[in-house]
């Protein structure tokens, strides 16, 4: 049996002594792309994210891709703890080359690696937050940039824990149906509804620099709205987008960031469940695909520090609906950091 070899072109140099400085951007070895598709077909080689080569085939990278299948915070329909596995599945479908809309060739413009899953305990809440931020940290020095497939929304907690360590308090972009700071479930301060409120108290947030888009449908009392407000959120609603229009949404999402790193979440069920019925807690009347990659592409140009895109739950998909959207999102995130690489990484 032939294994496919990730990549035809040169791979990197083998790694200098310590303390040797990193040449300039020029001189860096070309990236390692995914496996040609034009040589081997998309349905076959690596099952990596997009078919890159993992983290330990190449010396260095810029932005690497964490699973994180981790699911025992959900509160409503559990399995997003397979999410992982089948983003990284759909990512076959993509075309990797080259993005017409951001004009952008990710995988020969930046190294992308796919750094595998984080181990999580799936019994011991804590100790899976604990693996989460531990991968996380160590991806991430050095400016490096994380895009994590979830897992339900609970496991952003530990990757802002990391980030905010790296970077001070960042911006949240969050896309999602619901707000997720809600106080406790069933007593619990730790569930994928309540993640934001902690990531407040935490301090991990800039005052007033972040957003929820995509909010709607019924709340457990007014009151959280006001909670909300609180943490030093604004909220586009779903039903907004009709008078603002994407671009107008847009421009209330750059103008809260300003120039606050951003730490962006994408929590899956934000599309309507006609464009993702396989997540936890679908929500009717929500954006389009279409709609959710003009939103994602209008933030060209922000500094997007890390990335996530949780809560998909292949049980309750169909033909890949859900998960080949997530793919297509983790793509444009990465071409969104392929743009703006140079701006923030040094070394
Ligand atoms: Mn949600
Ligand atoms: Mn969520």
């Amino acid at each position: 049996m032939t294994v496919p070899e990730p990549d035809p072109q040169p791979g990197p140099a083998p790694s200098a002594p310590p303390g040797t400085p990193e040449p300039p951007a020029a001189t860096r070895p070309a990236p390692v792309g995914p496996v040609e598709g034009t040589r081997v077909p998309r349905f076959a080689g690596e099952s990596t994210f997009a078919r890159l080569p993992r983290v330990d085939q190449v010396g260095d990278f810029d932005v690497a891709v964490l699973g994180a299948p981790f699911d025992a915070g959900t509160s409503f329909r559990p399995g997003a703890r397979f999410g992982p596995i089948a983003v990284r599945t759909s990512s076959r479908h993509l075309r990797p080359a080259y993005s017409p809309e951001l004009d952008v060739a990710p995988f020969r413009t930046i190294q992308v690696v796919d750094a595998g899953d984080a181990p999580v305990n799936p019994f011991v809440l804590d100790d899976a937050m604990r693996t989460v931020r531990d991968h996380a940290a160590e991806l991430i020095t050095g400016g490096r940039r994380l895009v994590t497939i979830g897992g339900d929304h609970t496991v952003a907690l530990p990757l802002l824990r990391a980030v905010a360590r790296e970077h001070g308090p960042v911006a949240l972009v969050h896309f999602d149906a619901h707000l997720d700071t809600w106080d406790t479930y069933f007593g619990a301060p730790l569930t994928h509804g309540t993640v934001f409120r902690r990531a407040f108290e935490e301090g991990l947030l800039a005052a007033d620099h972040s957003v929820h888009v995509g909010i709607r449908g019924p709340l457990y009392d007014a009151q959280d709205l006001v909670d909300d407000a609180r943490f030093g959120f604004s909220i586009i609603r779903a039903a907004d987008l009709d008078r603002l229009t994407v671009e107008g949404a847009i421009a209330q999402v750059r103008a809260r960031v300003a120039d606050v790193p951003v730490y962006l979440s994408i929590d899956i069920d934000v599309l309507d469940p006609a464009f993702a019925p396989g997540t936890g807690t679908p929500e009717i009347g929500g954006f389009s695909s279409r709609e959710l990659l003009r939103l994602l592409r209008g933030l060209d140009g922000l500094p997007i520090v890390a990335a996530d895109v949780v809560e998909v739950a292949p049980a309750y998909d169909h033909a890949e609906i859900t998960s080949l959207a997530a793919a297509t999102l983790v793509l444009d995130i990465l071409g969104l950091m392929a743009r703006t690489t140079a701006s923030t990484r040094t070394a």
